[in-house]
């Protein structure tokens, strides 16, 4: 399927923030804290080029600082969408699939929405410290500022977690699962890209997954799953289950599918471009009609 001009446009600009993140700043995290700002510097100087002030929300780990990242584009309603991506690559990999691919797909919308009307308050959120040691902790990123949101009240009615979406395969067996069983009910080639939610956020899945399918240029397939199955939890949604919010993971299903997740091998090159554009260009009209629907 040939990409739009638009979607043109889209998958140059993701290209060459993958390649700044990840080929250009490379392995990100606390062992390597100068990339890691680096990195933080990129996507403020990003989001600033698209006319928006971001604003660092800092936790100390070990007496160094760690920043989340975020603009807010006011809506018409205090009530929230926050779409958000970890900055920070795991030990020894750049990062390019994971999660430099959700890192360009914030910026690529958050510069799609600035400056427009929305109903709901949109927050676009970059994330330090996902990965482990810092994973599924208290000095996660996320969790440190889905804390802090609980703490001000923020009325966050949907967070979505852009993790790692940017391989696809169309290889028979490309695609493997966690759970016994779900394989039987789901296809085995990886060209698709998954929407997972727990069962708290089922409702949220079911809109967004239809959203997207109502303009589908890319297979999708849901699943709403008790999050001790393995991998439902494996993002920065967690953070924000923890905290009594909805939210969804939108993810080529990383390490069930991708030969180079974790690795040093996740360079810019292993990624699908076409097909990441119509992922970021299918989320943007599921952000505007999750905006325009009734809450
Ligand atoms: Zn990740």
């Amino acid at each position: 399927m040939p990409l739009s001009p638009g979607e043109i446009t889209l998958r140059d600009e993701l290209r060459g923030d993958v390649q700044t993140l990840a080929g250009e700043i490379g392995e990100r995290n606390m062992a390597r804290y100068p990339q890691l700002n680096a990195a933080a510097d990129f996507i403020e100087n990003s989001f600033s080029r698209s006319g928006l002030q971001s604003r660092r929300d800092t936790y100390e780990l070990g007496r160094r600082a760690c920043h989340n990242i975020e603009v807010e584009i006011r809506g018409a309603r205090p009530e929230i969408l926050l779409i958000a991506a970890h900055y920070d690559s795991v030990f020894g990999s750049p990062g390019a699939n994971d999660n430099g691919s959700g890192v360009a797909a914030i910026l690529a919308l958050a510069r799609r929405f600035a400056g427009k009307p929305t109903e709901h308050t949109l927050r676009f959120v970059a994330f330090v410290n996902e990965e482990p040691p810092y994973f599924q902790t208290s000095q996660m990123g996320s969790f440190v500022y889905a804390s802090r949101c609980k703490a001000r009240g923020d009325q966050i009615s949907a967070m979505i977690s852009l993790e790692t979406i940017g391989y696809f395969s169309d290889a028979p067996r490309s695609q493997t699962y966690p759970a016994v069983g779900l394989g039987t009910f789901y296809p085995t080639t990886g060209n698709f890209i998954g929407f997972v939610a727990n069962v708290h956020s089922r409702r949220l899945l079911r809109r967004a997954i239809g959203f997207f399918r109502k303009d589908a240029r890319l297979p999708s397939e849901g699943a709403a799953l008790p999050s001790f199955i393995p991998g439902v939890a494996w993002s920065d949604q967690w953070s924000f289950w923890r905290h009594g919010y909805r939210g969804i993971m939108i993810t080529d299903t990383a390490l069930f599918r991708y030969p180079h997740y974790h690795a040093s091998t996740d360079t810019p090159d292993k990624l699908d471009y076409d097909r990441f554009a119509l992922v970021v260009s299918g989320m943007e009209k599921v952000i505007e009609k999750l905006d325009a629907a009734s809450p």
